[in-house]
């Protein structure tokens, strides 16, 4: 199994290369510089900070370690589902995380609302929110499960894991 530097290398490289050929084609390509930006930040959160190895809740993972205090938060989910299970599958496994991450701040969100009106605060932050463009969202989308994708490939996970794991899970 590739150690979390490796995976990190791994993708690193592959992101080197993927941006050699960006510049190079760039006015072939017909991809606007804010979409391609869009993608590489998802693809490296992907990279460093939510990684499929947070699935381990007891191990140090690299991933953990770079959210500070806040790694905290992530034990639960090394809990929830074991190790290389639906955390590794190809669709649903990306989807896990960012499911998990959304609670976590919804639910961060309500405890300090609760703990900030108990004082006398209000705040909401529901007015502010301006979703981005949809070439941007796709980006982001694509960049964060292309980075998933790369560590399940060096895993030695294909595609066709997420079929044996549905059947795997009827029987
Ligand atoms: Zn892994």
């Amino acid at each position: 199994m590739p150690s979390g530097r490796v995976h990190e290398a791994i993708n690193l490289s592959v992101l080197g290369v993927a941006s050699a050929g960006y510049i190079a084609y760039k006015a072939s390509l017909g991809i606007a510089e804010p979409v391609a930006l869009a993608f590489s930040a998802s693809y490296l959160v992907g990279t460093f900070l939510v990684t499929p190895d947070l699935d381990l809740a007891e191990n140090r993972v690299r991933a953990k370690g770079r959210w500070g205090v806040l790694g905290l938060f992530w034990v639960p989910y090394g809990l929830m589902f074991s190790h290389r299970g639906l955390s590794h599958t190809w669709l649903a496994g990306p989807m896990t995380r960012v499911a998990y991450m959304g609670l976590v701040g919804l639910l961060l969100y309500w405890v300090s609302r609760a703990i900030l009106g108990y004082v006398g605060v209000n705040f909401n932050w529901g007015g502010h929110w301006q979703t981005p463009p949809e070439n941007i969202l796709w980006a982001l989308v694509l960049g964060y499960y292309v980075s998933q994708w790369l560590h399940l490939l060096a895993d030695g996970v294909w595609p066709d894991a997420d079929l044996r794991f549905a059947r795997r899970r009827r029987r």
